[in-house]
C-alpha cells in the first residue's frame, strides 16, 4: 500500500511514482506468472488514479496550532478522533495524536498528520490541485479550512509540512473477484505462504494491522504445524449496538 510513495517538502510537491518503483509489485507479478492460484496483481496495481491519496506530516515549533485546535474541538490532542473537513474539496482530515508522539520528541515541538482523499481537486483556499501543492500550500489550506487565518503567518513560519504521495494506498480496495487474491496457503503448497494486505482471508477487513497479523498467524501456524488459534475477529455486524447505529444512520 505504500509502494512507490514519494515525499515533497515545504517548497516542493511530491512526484507520482509508478508500480515499477521499488520491488513490491514485481515480486507478486513474478510469483503470479508461475500459477493461477497466486492471484492477479494487475487488478490492484492497474489504476493509480483510483488508488492514490496524498498525506502530510507537520512538525510545529510553536504551540499555537495545537492550542487553537484544543479550543476549537474541545479535545486535548490524543483524546478525540480524526477531524474531517467535510466541505473540503480535497476531503481532507487531520489527526492530532497524544503528544509527545515520538520518543525523545522535545517538549516544545508538536507533530500531527493529515491526508486528502481527492488530491486532483483544487483547494477551497489554495487555487491548486492538492497533488501539485507544496507543504506550505497544504498547511495554508488547513489553516483556511479551520479559520485560523489570523495565526496563519506564525504557523507557516514555525512549521515544517512534508507532503507524501502514495499511489497505491487504497489499491487493496479495488473491485475484485474470488481468485484475484491468493489464499494464505494456496492449495498444494507446503513451504511458503502469502501474508499481508493482498491475500484472501474470510470476513476480515483490509487496511488494518490486524489483517496482516492474522495472515502471518495463519501462515506460520499452518506452515510450521503449530497448534494455535488465529486471533478471533470482531464481527460488528452481529453486535446490536452497531446494528442499531447503522439503522439510525440509514434513517437520517
Ligand atoms: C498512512 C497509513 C495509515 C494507516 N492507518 C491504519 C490504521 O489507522 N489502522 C490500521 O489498523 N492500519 C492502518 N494502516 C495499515 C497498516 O499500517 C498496514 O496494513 C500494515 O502496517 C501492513 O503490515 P505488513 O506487515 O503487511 O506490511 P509492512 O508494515 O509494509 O511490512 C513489510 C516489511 O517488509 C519489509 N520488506 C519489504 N521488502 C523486503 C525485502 N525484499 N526484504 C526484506 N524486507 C522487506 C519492509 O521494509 C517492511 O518493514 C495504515 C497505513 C498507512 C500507510
Amino acid at each position: 500500500m505504500t509502494a512507490a510513495s514519494s515525499l515533497g517538502s515545504m517548497t516542493s510537491a511530491p512526484g507520482l511514482g509508478s508500480k515499477d518503483v521499488g520491488g513490491s509489485w514485481a515480486l507478486w507479478e513474478t510469483l503470479a506468472k508461475k500459477h493461477t492460484d497466486f492471484g492477479r496483481p494487475s487488478v490492484f496495481e492497474g489504476n493509480i488514479d483510483e488508488a492514490k491519496w496524498l498525506s502530510f506530516t507537520v512538525t510545529l515549533r510553536d504551540p499555537t496550532f495545537f492550542n487553537l485546535m484544543e479550543a476549537f474541538t474541545g479535545n486535548e490532542a490524543g483524546t478525540g478522533g480524526l477531524v474531517t473537513f467535510t466541505d473540503s474539496n480535497w476531503l481532507m482530515s487531520i489527526v492530532l495524536a497524544h503528544q509527545p508522539h515520538f520518543i525523545n520528541q522535545p517538549k516544545d515541538v508538536h507533530v500531527f498528520w493529515g491526508y486528502g482523499l481527492f488530491p486532483d481537486e483544487k483547494g477551497n483556499h489554495v487555487e491548486k490541485k492538492m497533488s501539485e501543492c507544496t507543504g506550505k500550500e497544504i498547511l495554508t489550506e488547513v489553516c483556511g479550512q479551520l479559520g485560523f487565518n489570523e495565526h496563519q503567518g506564525l504557523i507557516l513560519e514555525t512549521s515544517n509540512c512534508i507532503p507524501c504521495m502514495m499511489p497505491f494506498i487504497t489499491s487493496q480496495f479495488m473491485p475484485r473477484v474470488m481468485g484475484d487474491r491468493p489464499l494464505v496457503r494456496p492449495v498444494g503448497t507446503s513451504n511458503f505462504a502469502f501474508i499481508g494486505q493482498f491475500c484472501e482471508m474470510p470476513d476480515d477487513v483490509v487496511f488494518t494491522v490486524e489483517y496482516s497479523v492474522r495472515s502471518a498467524q495463519t501462515a506460520a501456524y499452518s506452515v510450521l504445524g503449530i497448534d494455535k488459534e488465529v486471533s478471533p475477529l470482531y464481527k460488528g455486524q452481529y453486535d446490536p449496538r452497531v446494528v442499531f447505529d447503522a439503522f439510525r444512520t440509514m434513517m437520517h
